[in-house]
This record gives C-alpha cells, sequence and structure tokens, in this order.
C-alpha cells in the first residue's frame, strides 16, 4: 500500500539520529503502529523522487532479519520512510551504549560480562544472516553496521536497519555525516581520506559488525574515550591502533570469532564461513530466552535512567 502524511497520526519521538528523527506513527488506514523516519536533505524535486523509487527495493528486503519497509514520501525537501516500529528500540541503548567508556571501571569492564554469551550468540548470528541475506538475495551491503542500526523488539526478535539502498541517499548523507563514534573499517577510512568513495567491499561490513559485538559486550564504545571528542585522533586509533578485543569471561570460540572479524579485509570471512563458525554454531540448537533478556534489559535501562517514550504497544 502508498503511505502519506494524511494517513497518519503522529505519537512521539523515538529518537534522533545524525540525519534527521524517528518518531512513532500510527497508520490509520492499515491500523498498524510504525516507526516513521525524516530525513532532512537539501536536494531539488527530481532527486527526492530518485531516492523514492530507490528505496522501493526495500519492498524486496524481507526477511526475519531485516526490519519491515511499509512505503516512503516526500514532503518539500524531506524524505520519509515507514518501518516496522521494534518496541524495545536499538541495541545501543538497551545494553547500556550510551554510558560513556570513563563510567565504566576498569574493574567492570573485565569483570563484568554486559551480555550473556548465549544472547551475544544470538544477536550476533541475527546480524550475519541479515547480512549474509542483503547480500545475496539483494546485492547490497549494508554500509551502516553499527548498534543504532540494530533493533529489537519485545518479542526478541533481532532485525537490521538502515542499509544502503539508495545511491542519491548514500551520497547526500555521507556529505553530512559527523558521527562521533565511527563504525567505519580502516580500509574505508584510509579509501575515504583519498577521496575514493568505492575502495571498499562487504568485507567492510564485517569489520563493523565486529566492533559492534564488542560494543554490545562492554557497554560501551570500544575505542577509547579521549577519542571520542577527536575525530582525527579516533581514524588514526582505527586505521594504525591494535584492534579492540571482546572483554575476559567470553570463551575461547567467542573471542576467536570477533578476532577474525577485526583482520585485515582480505583475511576477513565471508557471511557463510563466519555462520560455520563454532561460536555460531553454537546458537542452532541452544535454548536462549531472549523474551526475558529484552524484558530485564528494559527494566535496567529504565532504571538507568534512559528516557523512553512509553509508546502506544503496538
Ligand atoms: P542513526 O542515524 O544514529 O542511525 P536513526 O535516526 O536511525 O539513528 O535512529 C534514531 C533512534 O531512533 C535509534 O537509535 C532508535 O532508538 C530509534 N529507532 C529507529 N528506528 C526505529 C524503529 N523502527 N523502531 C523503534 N525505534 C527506532
Amino acid at each position: 500500500f502508498q503511505i502519506n502524511m494524511d494517513e497518519i497520526e503522529i505519537i512521539g519521538e523515538l529518537g534522533k539520529g545524525n540525519y534527521g528523527s524517528v518518531q512513532q506513527v500510527f497508520h490509520r488506514p492499515s491500523q498498524i503502529y510504525m516507526a516513521m523516519k525524516e530525513i532532512r536533505l537539501e536536494l531539488d524535486e527530481s532527486k527526492l523522487n530518485g531516492i523514492i523509487m530507490e528505496l522501493d527495493i526495500l519492498h524486496r528486503a524481507v526477511a526475519p532479519e531485516i526490519v519491515e519497509f511499509y512505503g516512503g514520501f516526500t514532503i518539500e525537501s524531506c524524505v520519509y520512510y515507514c518501518m516496522e516500529y521494534m518496541d524495545a528500540g536499538s541495541l545501543d541503548k538497551l545494553t547500556g551504549g550510551g554510558v560513556p567508556a570513563k563510567d565504566v571501571t576498569e574493574d567492570t569492564e573485565d569483570a563484568e560480562i554486559r551480555v550473556p554469551e548465549p544472547v551475544l550468540r544470538r544477536i550476533t548470528a541475527a546480524i550475519v544472516r541479515g547480512l549474509g541475506f542483503l547480500k545475496d538475495e539483494l546485492q547490497i551491503m549494508h554500509r551502516d553496521v553499527k548498534p543504532t542500526n540494530v533493533l529489537i523488539n519485545k518479542k526478541g526478535e533481532i532485525k537490521l536497519c538502515d542499509f544502503g539502498v539508495s545511491g542519491q541517499l548514500e551520497k547526500s548523507l555521507a556529505k553530512t555525516n559527523i558521527g562521533c563514534q565511527s563504525y567505519m573499517a580502516p580500509e574505508r577510512i584510509k579509501g575515504e581520506s583519498q577521496n575514493q568513495l568505492s575502495t571498499y567491499t562487504v568485507s567492510s561490513d564485517v569489520w563493523s559488525v565486529g566492533l559492534s559485538i564488542i560494543e554490545l559486550a562492554k557497554g560501551c564504545y570500544p575505542y577509547p574515550p579521549e577519542t571520542f571528542a577527536n575525530v582525527f585522533a579516533q581514524l588514526q586509533a582505527i586505521v594504525y591502533g591494535p584492534a579492540p578485543t571482546l572483554p575476559k569471561g567470553y570463551s575461547a570460540d567467542a573471542h576467536d570469532f570477533v578476532a577474525n572479524l577485526l583482520k585485515d579485509p582480505n583475511a576477513r570471512p565471508t557471511y557463510a564461513e563466519l555462520l560455520k563458525h563454532p561460536f555460531l554454531l553454537a546458537d542452532k540448537d541452544a535454548e536462549v530466552d531472549m523474551v526475558e533478556w529484552v524484558a530485564q534489559s528494559l527494566e535496567r535501562r529504565a532504571a538507568r535512567g534512559v528516557k523512553t517514550l512509553s509508546p502506544v504497544e503496538a
């Protein structure tokens, strides 16, 4: 179905990103609660329409690990797109991301695992399957893998959003990229600094998966907090520094799995290979109570005082 603004009731803001805000909305004709992303772009009408056409391929991105796309439209210089509302939000907020590293003492960093291994494994498996689907079925890479782009719901489902389907949108956003925590692979950073936008491949997404998993496990962005305020220092650390590692307390398989993701681009495994790694194979028959873990994490999140809209249950 086609969606337009007249059919939409805005319920409240779910979050703000680098490029715009995300609102929870109610779509009257379908009676579906949705998340609607607004991206403000200074582009002419034909380019905006081009983006809406390119977004259409999202209708084919139907998989258990991909956030469902309902439709997009433009108003003035804004692109809006409506997607499945995920009622536990993004992984960063759920697992303590947003807590600056300085508030996590060295002690807890090593002694306390933020996410139990079976849960980390299940989340990782979903991310890897989702990315594998995008690559194999739609021939696209994600280009923006990071914890804010992994969404979860109270059913315990883990799904990816915000992947690069629109070349025009990518181009317009790249200019305004002001993220202070980079999940970009070293080779991509090097390429961009030399203005070679296409020097990276799907293995760059694999790096970003590695960094995201470590962030999840530690509860904070893996590079030192000194680098938050200084983009240059952070990019230097990513390109020339040692790759981050999982905190102590996880299995040898988990450590090996993550280390593989952060190798040199040519040595990084493919998604198919990753799914055969012992760390992820162990997920197959594992009983993991994701529903309970999400419920507990939401309680902890509320206790930390992370402001949450308490939206109408979808
Ligand atoms: P970023 O630009 O950092 O990726 P986004 O603009 O994509 O951020 O999203 C901002 C925030 O909105 C996210 O961190 C997430 O908490 C929330 N959000 C985004 N999409 C959804 C969704 N489909 N369901 C629920 N919450 C969402």
